[in-house]
């Protein structure tokens, strides 16, 4: 069981998306327990404002200490000890799926989501392990970024994809790329499904996957490559490849 309690101003943007399908089964077998919790709702101000202006001047509004504070002291008290705790932030570390891998060794982890124009630094400094952003570029929240960090890191929690087969070989897990797949008929638009996967011949088929997994790396991410673990088959056959050769 993985636990993750997200402090957001929006939690019921939450369940529309960890709500159906692949998590929401997990969350109900018992594999995931999600909480969102509304930091509005531990607001002490009387017309329950959560926000405020930046000293100093500059723009926009500031998420203020007090209310996330006993929003964060609402889960953790009485624990015990101290869940990895997250900021969603276009400053941190950028998530890739190494750091999923790493996180999913943890038990519990809290995500703080901030609003407008981010969050005062001293709760930051108070209770935040680790900034997380999902790329270069800024949201107007912390929901997405917190949502995709789940949706990443409970795929990977045993249990919830029905075969750990079914990430292990997808883009990213070793640094390379998926290879094309196909499904029924055989034969539509005029392309059909190449030869081999219709063979049945296994060994040929692992290898077929493997060199396309290298292909598409080599075609789409090729700074991928200087990661991935690789043979010397596989570095035989991208150097075909340089060479114009092992196309289809
Ligand atoms: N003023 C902040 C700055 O320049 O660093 C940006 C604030 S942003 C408009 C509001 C909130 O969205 C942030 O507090 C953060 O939680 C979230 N956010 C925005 N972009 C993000 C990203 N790329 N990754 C993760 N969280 C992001």
């Amino acid at each position: 069981m993985m636990r993750f309690d997200v402090l957001t101003l929006f939690p019921d943007m939450f369940e529309a998306v960890l709500g159906d399908s692949i998590i929401g089964r997990a969350r109900e077998n018992g594999l995931l327990e999600l909480n969102f919790i509304q930091i509005r709702d531990f607001s002490t101000d009387k017309h329950r404002r959560v926000d405020d202006y930046p000293y100093g001047g500059g723009a926009g509004m500031l998420m203020a200490v007090q209310p996330i504070y006993d929003a964060y002291r609402s889960v953790t008290d009485g624990l015990g000890y101290k869940p990895l705790t997250i900021y969603l932030s276009p400053q941190g570390r950028v998530f890739d799926q190494p750091c999923a891998t790493e996180l999913v060794q943890l038990e519990h982890i809290v995500l703080l989501c901030g609003h407008y124009e981010g969050v005062d630094q001293r709760v930051l400094d108070e209770i935040v392990d680790m900034e997380l952003s999902i790329g270069d570029f800024v949201l107007t929240g912390g929901e997405i970024p917190a949502m995709a960090v789940i949706d990443t890191v409970a795929r990977l929690v045993p249990g919830v994809l029905a075969d750990a087969s079914s990430y292990m070989g997808e883009s990213h897990f070793h640094s390379l790329l998926e290879y094309p797949q196909y499904t029924r008929p055989p034969e539509i638009l005029g392309r059909s499904v190449p030869e081999i996967l219709l063979s049945g011949h296994h060994a040929n088929i692992e290898v077929w996957k493997r060199q396309q997994s290298l292909r598409v790396t080599h075609e789409k991410r090729p700074d991928l490559l200087k990661k991935a673990e690789l043979s010397e088959t596989d570095l035989a056959f991208l150097k075909t490849l340089e060479c114009g050769e092992g196309e289809g």
